[in-house]
């Protein structure tokens, strides 16, 4: 599933690649993504320049010319390519006025694209009670503190969901905790300041890191889930019974809330 930094890469191969470009025409399957595709909206599009590329939480947003804004969320499997490329599974063409199309791809269909007026943006049920963005200044140890206050809540279950912060997902939620020498099952309220402050710091390197390594350049964007480099960066998630690279003891895995949760027993207290 992408992730926050994949999430990230995708919206600088959209920078690089698609800003400035003007759509020409748009296609799309008669087939439901999470919902269904409305061929009547996304047509509203042609003629529009596509001005810029953001992203809020997982969900990226491109801003068209007369206030259109293009929301993509990339659900299980779906990615962004810009490509000549045609594959099944294939749901969303937008041919651009110069270079290949803009298609979204989604084999498993759980992804959502919708083109939304100023009025419908700001309206959107899927942007509503987001919390903050975890690379910005907004997420500090105050904010966390506060958050944290009282909670009998596991730390790591407060990260996953999304009221707090953003975009911690789970694989980056068990390593941020390691680097933090936080076990993840601590109840939220009884973690110090001063070790909330070593998280808030683990949780940015970690996704920084991550956006690094899948941030360079790209045509073709291709590859969601965490494939390349920082798969192999790992130090807990998905390594049960190896030993810890600091300290040797080995890892351990448990299910917290119907997700894995991985951490090193002596580092993680
Ligand atoms: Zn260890």
């Amino acid at each position: 599933m992408p992730e926050l930094p994949e999430v990230e890469t995708v919206r600088r191969a959209m920078e690089a690649h698609v800003v400035g470009r003007r759509v020409e025409k748009v296609w799309c399957s008669s087939l439901r993504l999470r919902e269904p595709l409305s061929r009547r909206r996304l047509a509203v599009l042609q003629g529009r320049q596509i001005l810029s590329c953001e992203r809020r939480a997982k969900y990226l947003l491109l801003h068209l010319e007369g206030a259109r804004t293009l929301l993509v969320h990339l659900g299980m499997s779906g990615n962004l390519l810009v490509t000549e490329e045609r594959r099944k599974h294939d749901h969303v063409i937008f041919y651009l006025d110069d270079g290949p199309p803009l298609v979204y791809h989604d084999p498993r269909r759980f992804g959502i694209v919708l083109a939304l007026t100023a009025k419908q943006l700001t309206a959107c049920s899927w942007l509503q009670g987001l919390g903050v963005e975890p690379l910005s200044d907004d997420f500090d140890v105050d904010l966390l503190v506060e958050a944290c206050k009282g909670r009998q809540r596991p730390i790591k279950s407060l990260l996953l969901d999304g009221h707090v912060v953003v975009g911690v997902g789970n694989i980056y939620a068990s390593e941020a905790l390691f680097a933090a020498a936080i076990r993840p099952t601590t109840a939220a309220g009884r973690i110090s300041r001063g070790r909330l402050a070593r998280l808030v710091d683990a949780v940015r390197s970690t996704l920084q890191r991550a956006i690094d390594h899948g941030g360079t350049t790209i045509r073709d964007y291709a590859g969601s889930g965490t494939g390349g480099y920082f798969q192999r960066q790992l130090a807990v998630y998905g390594r049960d019974g190896e030993p810890c690279d600091t300290c040797d003891s080995r890892i351990k895995s448990i299910v917290q809330s119907g997700r894995s949760t991985f951490y090193c027993p002596r580092c993680q207290r």
